[in-house]
């Protein structure tokens, strides 16, 4: 999805105030990107401190960094209060940071402290992410939460089991909370990407990106801008009355 395209498809979020979780790099820098060019103003956190500022820097004055871990709860509660404050409120949350760690390793061969590590993260992080932002949604006339899931969940990706068991947390969790959020007109959906060229999957072997290359019915390398345009909608007036759902985003590769 071309930067064009994406301002010309997103009009309405201008001024929208979003707040995402792990945008240095990857998915999420693309997310707060093809937002800020959507007149969006944002405030992403990560814990790589030094790509975050120098994202920000290049994005301009509606694109705020802080820092955030989502290991620490405490750090969770500041970013959230620190974003706020600086958007006066918040009408959508990005959950997009996760740590995979597993990788590679078959379910006996995984450590209490990966799993750990992982669920911390990726699930008890966005958990209580949703829960810090809340009464600012509230306030919000178009309070909106977007999880990134993955669609390991979905189609059970082997020697990857910590990541995947918290995607699919992420995933009941996106239900579960879209009938609580639900109540204050807030949506909650999550996107469950297939594998995206990214740094962080620079390390998966070639034969691996062809084979799910090939089981797409859309059979062409995923880059993030294929999932940014899903997310823009989800946060966008159109979706208004979508909730509870988890949209693939993977060329096909899994079909609901
Ligand atoms: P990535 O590693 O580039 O991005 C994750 C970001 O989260 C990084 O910037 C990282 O520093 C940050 N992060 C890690 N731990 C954190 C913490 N404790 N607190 C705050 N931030 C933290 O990977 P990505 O591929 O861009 O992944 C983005 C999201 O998309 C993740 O939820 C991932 O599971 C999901 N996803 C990615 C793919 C893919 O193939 N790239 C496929 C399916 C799902």
């Amino acid at each position: 999805m071309s930067l064009q395209s994406t301002v010309a498809a997103s009009d309405a979020l201008a001024n929208r105030r979003v707040i995402v979780t792990g945008g240095a790099r990857g998915l999420g820098a693309d997310f707060v990107e093809k937002l800020a060019a959507c007149g969006a103003q944002v405030v992403f956190g990560d814990v790589l401190h030094d790509e975050g500022r120098r994202l920000a820097e290049r994005l301009g004055a509606n694109v705020h960094y802080a820092a955030l871990d989502l290991a620490d709860p405490a750090s969770i509660d500041a970013f959230v209060q620190t974003a706020a404050q600086r958007l006066g409120g918040i009408d959508a949350l990005i959950n997009n940071a996760a740590i995979t760690n597993s990788g590679g390793r078959l379910a006996g061969e995984l450590s209490l402290e990966t799993w750990d590590a992982v669920m911390n993260v990726n699930v008890r992080g966005s958990w209580r992410m949703c829960v810090a932002a809340l009464p600012f949604l509230c306030e919000s006339a178009c309070g909106a939460v977007v999880n990134i899931a993955s669609d390991t969940a979905l189609w059970g990706a082997p020697k990857l089991l910590a990541y995947v068991a918290s995607k699919g947390a992420v995933i009941a969790m996106t239900r579960s909370l879209a009938r609580e959020f639900g109540a204050h007109g807030i949506t909650v959906n999550a996107i469950a990407p297939g594998l995206t060229e990214v740094e962080a999957t620079a390390y998966v072997p070639a034969e691996r990106h062809a084979y799910y290359q090939q089981g797409r019915a859309l059979a062409r390398a995923q880059v993030p801008g294929d999932v940014t345009g899903p997310v823009l909608f989800l946060l966008s007036d159109a979706a208004r009355f979508v909730t509870g759902q988890v949209l693939p985003v993977n060329g096909g590769f899994v079909m609901n």
